[in-house]
């Protein structure tokens, strides 16, 4: 039970509208006086993140004075689930068909659970759990100096995946796949290089195809043109994301997670469920638990090609004992091996 203690209102909620005007759509903020904007051909998203992510700058409140907003207003900003549970995300969701755009610190269940919404990484969030980790594991060996690295890469790549989800349109499998390692690799303006070691190592069966999917839907915009993938300019730069070395690093982490043995052999939407499941499975326990409706949304794919790719790894031996409750929409797996050890010497220069 908590107590009920009087502290100040601190509203961490913050809408933007787009109204439509002849001469294209402006973004109204009702919480500050500027003039309303013109997007001037930028996305919506992108436009109304950008403003928002001001408003949420100008508010840094202590994690410990932070609260899930949706439970605040009675969880009306999705269906029914099972209560508020999880650590505090920033998330941006769109409603009324794309007029009003909103974010708010929610917790993980709300989030989850809540439709056309997506994660915003927070910096601060990881450097938090970095300043605790020492303080939790005082004594540590060899092995365990790597958890609090694999908990924020594993984060990381689970929160890019939530976005990913509501800025690409529909697409492949290798599209995403290829769309995270941009996003995780671009510099904060939005440009990013991926070297052909990088696209060999990640096995694509089409890539060439992929990074066109990825032009075609305006989610990047080619910079070379002698090279037919290399070198874009992500259309909605990340705003608020972790600086680049920690996206890299989560970056290597999810090429590991679908590359490894006998994932690879999988198409590319077996290997992106592998990744899925691998960035909401629970980093110090063999079994995890996340509701299915999430990790098919992180995976780009319906509920039912989820469970053909769970077939398919539990075939191939990729998991081991996995199971759907049909009442609770619980998705329990475990994972067969853990991933394998980052490269000493990095083969995708
Ligand atoms: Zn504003
Ligand atoms: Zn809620
Ligand atoms: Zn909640």
């Amino acid at each position: 039970m908590r107590l009920c203690t009087t502290r100040p209102l601190a509203p961490r909620t913050w809408t933007v509208e787009l109204r439509p005007q002849p001469q294209g759509p402006l973004l109204v903020c009702p919480q500050c006086s500027s003039v309303p904007e013109s997007l001037h051909g930028r996305s919506a998203r992108s436009a109304a993140l950008a403003h928002l992510a001001r408003h949420a700058r100008r508010s840094l409140l202590p994690p410990h004075l932070r609260t899930c907003q949706c439970h605040e207003r009675g969880c009306r900003w999705h269906p029914r689930h099972r209560g508020c549970t999880g650590p505090l995300l920033l998330v941006l969701s769109r409603e009324s068909g794309g007029r009003l755009w909103r974010l708010a610190d929610a917790c993980t269940a709300c989030a989850g659970a809540m439709p056309d919404a997506s994660v915003v990484p927070e910096t601060t969030l990881i450097a938090a759990h970095r300043a605790t980790a020492p303080a939790l594991a005082p004594a540590r060996s060899r092995s365990s100096r790597r958890a609090p690295t694999d908990w924020t890469d594993r984060t990381l790549v689970r929160d890019m995946l939530s976005f990913l989800a509501s800025s690409l349109a529909p697409c492949s499998p290798q599209a995403r796949l290829l769309a995270l390692q941009c996003a995780l690799r671009s510099t904060p303006p939005g440009w990013v290089r991926i070297p052909s070691g990088l696209i060999r190592a990640m096995a694509l069966p089409q890539a060439v195809a992929a990074w066109q999917e990825l032009e075609e839907m305006r989610w990047i915009r080619q910079s070379v043109h002698d090279s037919p993938v290399g070198s874009a300019q992500l259309t909605d730069p990340l705003i608020g994301a972790p600086g680049r070395k920690a996206r890299a690093r989560a970056a290597d982490w999810a090429l590991r997670a679908h590359q490894s043995h006998p994932v690879r052999a999988g198409a590319p939407a077996v290997r992106l469920v592998a990744l899925a499941l691998a960035a909401h499975g629970a980093p110090d326990r063999a079994d995890s638990i996340a509701e299915i409706g999430q990790v098919a949304r992180a995976s780009g794919l319906s509920v039912g090609e989820l469970l053909d790719a769970m077939e398919s790894l539990s075939a191939s031996g990729s998991i081991g004992y996995w199971s759907l409750d049909p009442v609770t929409e619980d998705l329990t797996w475990t994972m067969s091996s853990p991933l394998p050890a980052a490269p000493t010497s990095d083969p995708r220069r």
